[in-house]
């Protein structure tokens, strides 16, 4: 299900494409992914730039790694898609644009910008992954936090580096990896550049981690 932005003077035209009406949020809304092409005058309007669309869940991805202060092992976690559609926008024009489904992972990712504030505070409740402050790159992001300093762990050694724990190049760190799977509420449209690919490795992923489905948390 995803919220599409209609406006008062073109509702009759929505509704008869068959959006239906959300009266508590007071939105339109489209009920099945498939149909989302059908849509595209309200969700890619006249952008130029390509946007993506999240559906029904994405994953906390948990593991582990050294923390370069303390020398102790800790938790880190990154994020990861399995279900989503890629809108490219060709020559300004909704009509045209190219829509992609994908089925597979996406590369670990260090953030989601399309969570809410209420699930980041939970993440830094149950992990020590919080808003920090970088001094290396004078920089304040969400990242994650040692467990038992409280050091920030960089994202670019988590993500970026052959030997960092997310950077999955080898069966070996896929076993290594917890999939936590968090159901969406609705889906989510993801505006700015997040362009997703699809992981090289994702078969690996599949037979190789461990997988948790979070059944009592909804995002
Ligand atoms: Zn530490």
């Amino acid at each position: 299900m995803l919220y599409i932005n209609v406006p008062y003077s073109e509702k009759d035209e929505a509704k008869a494409l068959g959006a239906k009406w959300d009266s508590t949020n007071k939105t339109w809304y489209v009920e099945r992914s498939a149909d989302y092409r059908k849509f595209a005058k309200w969700i890619v309007g006249s952008r130029e730039d390509s946007l993506s669309i999240v559906c029904d869940y994405f994953y906390v991805v948990e593991t582990h790694r050294i923390c370069y202060k303390c020398g102790k092992i800790t938790r880190v976690i990154g994020f990861a898609l399995e279900k989503w559609w890629d809108i490219t926008p060709v020559n300004h024009n909704y009509n045209n644009s190219k829509f992609l489904f994908n089925k597979e992972f996406s590369p670990m990712q260090p953030y989601l910008n399309f969570l809410l504030s209420e699930f980041y505070g939970y993440l830094a409740r149950n992990y020590n992954y919080k808003k920090g402050y970088s001094k290396a790159t004078n920089l304040s992001y969400f990242a994650n936090h040692c467990d038992h300093c409280g050091s920030i762990q960089g994202g670019f050694h988590l993500f970026a580096e052959p030997d960092s724990p997310f950077f999955i190049d080898s069966i070996e760190k896929a076993r290594q990896l917890t999939f936590y799977k968090y159901k969406l509420s609705r889906d989510r449209i993801v505006y700015d550049s997040l362009e997703f690919s699809t992981s090289d490795y994702s078969e690996m992923l599949k037979t190789c981690s461990n997988f948790v489905n979070i059944i009592n948390y909804e995002v």
